[in-house]
Order: C-alpha cells, then structure tokens, then sequence
C-alpha cells in the first residue's frame, strides 16, 4: 500500500469526509481491518481565505508547495489537495515535488467521460466557477464543455460556501436555492452538475437530483485509493 499525502483543512469540514472516504474506500478493497496509510497537513483555512481574497495566489501557492514538499520528505507517495479552488496554484506544486499531484479535475473529467456526458453544469467558489484552472482544463484536456451559474448566482454560492459550508452550517434555504440554481443548469444544457467545491457535497446528494451529480470529493478520494492499493493478486 502507498501512502497519500493530504493538503486539509480547507475547510476542515470537508477534509474529515476526505479522511472518512479514504479509510472507507481502502477497507473495501483489502477487508479485514485495513485502513488508509495516510499523512495529514492541515491548515488554518482563515490564513488560506484572506490570501485568496486578496488574490495574493503567489504566496498561496508557495505555502501549499512547502507542505507538499514536507508531506513528501515525510514519506507520502502522491498528494491531493482536499480542495478544488487551490487547484490553481496545482502546477506551482507539482514542480516543486518528485511524486505525482492527483489532480481534483482530471478525476472528475475521466468519471464524466465515463458516464458519457459532454456538458456539464459547475458549481464551486467564484475562482474555480470563473477562472480559467479548471474550465479549460476540462475543455482543453479532456473535450468537455461547463456551463455555469449567472453573475448573482455565482456570488450566492461563493459566499454560501464561505459562510455556511465551511462553518458546518447546512440549511434547507440554501438546499433549495441550489437545487433551483442546478435545474436552471439542466435548461441550459448540463447533463450533469460537478459539485466542484468539497463542502457542497455536504449539502447536495445524488438523491436530491434527477441528473448525474459528479462529487469531485468522493472521484478524487476514490482513485487515491486506486493509486495507494494494488488489488491485482
Ligand atoms: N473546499 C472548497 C473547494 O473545494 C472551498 C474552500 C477553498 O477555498 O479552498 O473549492
């Protein structure tokens, strides 16, 4: 077994799924009582946010390159970043390391590409939802196309997320208010709806919608365990 590396705490809501998904997943595979071979580093997300909205991605990008060049000397085999927004310091990091970054997107877009959809709808931060880091990376690198909320939904679902979801905090309102934001995705030609950002799936299950619903958390927990465990014997 391998051993993963995690950059957590972003927030630390969603890296406890992280932690959860990951033993889960590795005790399916091998029975008995085996679990993760994992190290953690887990940041005070306060710091991280202040610098994202700052737009100070430089520096975020040479903090989260230092705790994978430390999860790295530490033994860790392949890092994930537990959050999808940080995706876009991804390529300063995996520079700076010798062992592979599991990109959050790539993940997801091969489990769309198996589902056979060519258009899906994004939810996330306004810097995932807006900026070019994952978008592209979708289009360019694997053909397929986003659709993504108006100007006054993006701001909804950022600050949701900061102010809800990162404290834990799930309410019906919010539910609903995605839900609708989702079935207008749907109008507009989503086949499926990429929960881009790890604490909505804390909100949005799969039973709450009638079209795919791609957890990038639970894609990119799973094929950490492809990686970590070979069950070829
Ligand atoms: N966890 C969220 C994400 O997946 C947002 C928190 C962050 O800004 O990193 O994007």
């Amino acid at each position: 077994m391998k051993t993963i590396g995690l950059i957590g705490g972003m927030s630390w809501e969603s890296t406890l799924e992280y932690y959860r998904l990951i033993n889960e997943l590795t005790g399916e595979k091998l029975g008995k009582l085996h679990s993760a071979k994992i190290i953690m580093y887990s940041v005070d997300f306060e710091e991280i946010q202040n610098l994202q909205h700052l737009g100070n991605w430089t520096e975020l990008g040479n903090t989260l390159a230092d705790i994978a060049i430390r999860l790295e000397n530490a033994g860790a085999e392949i890092i994930l970043i537990c959050t999808n927004t940080m995706h876009k310091v991804a390529q300063d990091i995996q520079e700076k390391i010798s062992i592979p970054l599991l990109h959050i997107a790539d993940t997801t877009a091969e489990e769309i590409k198996s589902r056979k959809a060519k258009t899906v709808g994004l939810l996330g931060t306004k810097f995932t939802m807006e900026e070019d880091f994952y978008k592209k990376r979708f289009k360019e690198k694997h053909g397929i196309d986003v659709v993504i909320p108006t100007k006054n939904q993006r701001q909804y679902i950022h600050d949701a997320i900061y102010n809800e979801l990162c404290f834990g905090v799930m309410k019906d309102s919010t539910k609903q208010r995605f839900l609708n934001i989702i079935n207008e995705l749907v109008s507009n030609a989503a086949e499926g709806i990429v929960l881009g950002c790890t604490e909505i799936p804390l909100l949005i299950k799969q039973e709450d919608c009638k079209i795919p619903i791609f957890n990038t958390m639970q894609i990119h927990a799973k094929e950490a365990v492809n990686f970590s465990v070979d069950v070829k014997s």
